[in-house]
């Protein structure tokens, strides 16, 4: 079969898909046959292999089926960036570039400190808030976790292949908690990013269609999708010191309840504020420890 059949097939069966399934078909196909898409519009009668002919189909029936195509051509951009994923990791949502940006303007401001940037990463998945904050801040020591040892595998590749596999440290374990096994020179740090879990239970089943493939682990959120933020809150003050930025994602509709949350473990501590994520809904809880205040003797 020529390409331009082929596309056309592709787009046939992805119909129900509407403009994203017509994207969708030549994302597949651009992928399975290794070509852009200006050799596949100026070249549509060259044929495709058979080979690349039935990968292309089972494609086409896996996102047929719903599965996200970041998943099936096993990569997704994020900040500018590509990155490996796999259904051990949640896909990278446009969304959370806020985070980076976030973190890069306040690291900026305090440049006059000398000694380089301490940043930890909670719940890193497929490492994209780690490594873009590696990427973007040169001289960043970073600390990344997640519990997921399949999750881990996935950022670690990341971490090599933009080059900052030596500036990024993965560790395995519980939220910050996983810090108290390894041995980390001092335990505060400049700035938190966390993108934890935080859909209701209730609003995953069903999971609903653009979830459905992604690892429960990396979205369930408890009853009201913010049990693991209120664990994490908890273990918060160890790894913090006067002037650190805590960041983190949450829902549109718990936002407003992480931030008071964060209020009632921080106290004066802290200013705590919400900002908008790029799809200008209020979803990141900004966590600024003050610098006269130590957090430590506030709650002695
Ligand atoms: N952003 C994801 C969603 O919209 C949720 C990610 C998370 O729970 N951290 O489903």
């Amino acid at each position: 079969m020529t390409i331009g059949a082929s596309l056309a097939r592709g787009r046939e069966r992805l119909r129900a898909f509407g403009d994203e399934g017509r994207f969708d078909a030549l994302r597949l196909l651009e992928d399975i046959a290794d070509l852009s898409a200006a050799t596949i519009f100026a070249f549509p009668e060259r044929e495709l292999e058979h080979a690349a002919a039935t990968r292309y189909a089972n494609a086409l029936e896996r996102r047929v089926a719903g599965e996200p195509i970041a998943y099936i051509v096993g990569r997704t951009g994020f900040c500018g960036r590509t990155f490996a994923v796999s259904s051990a990791v949640l896909v990278p949502r446009p969304e959370s570039e806020a985070l980076v940006a976030l973190t890069a303007a306040y690291v900026t401001d305090r440049s006059r400190e000398a000694a380089p940037p301490r940043i930890c990463d909670v719940g890193t998945g497929s490492g994209a808030l780690a490594i873009s904050i590696a990427c973007e801040i040169p001289g960043a020591d970073i600390v990344a976790i997640d519990v997921s040892l399949e999750a881990l595998a996935v950022a670690r590749r990341n971490a090599d292949e933009h080059g900052v596999a030596a500036r990024v440290r993965f560790v395995r374990g519980d939220l910050l908690a996983a810090l108290d096994a390894v041995t980390v020179s001092a335990p505060a740090f400049d700035c938190i990013v966390a993108n934890l879990p935080y859909v209701e239970t209730a609003a995953l089943e069903p999971a609903p269609a653009a979830t459905a493939f992604e690892p429960r682990l990396a979205l369930d959120g408890g009853a009201d999708g913010l049990d693991v933020y209120r664990r994490f809150l908890m273990q918060v003050p160890r790894y913090v010191r006067p002037g650190t930025l805590l960041l983190m994602e949450a829902g549109a509709a718990t936002t407003g309840t992480l931030a008071d949350l964060a209020e009632a473990a921080f106290g004066d501590a802290a200013i705590v504020r919400t900002h908008r994520d790029y799809g200008l809904r209020e979803r990141i809880v900004d966590v600024r420890f003050e610098p006269t205040r130590s957090l430590l003797s506030s709650r002695d």
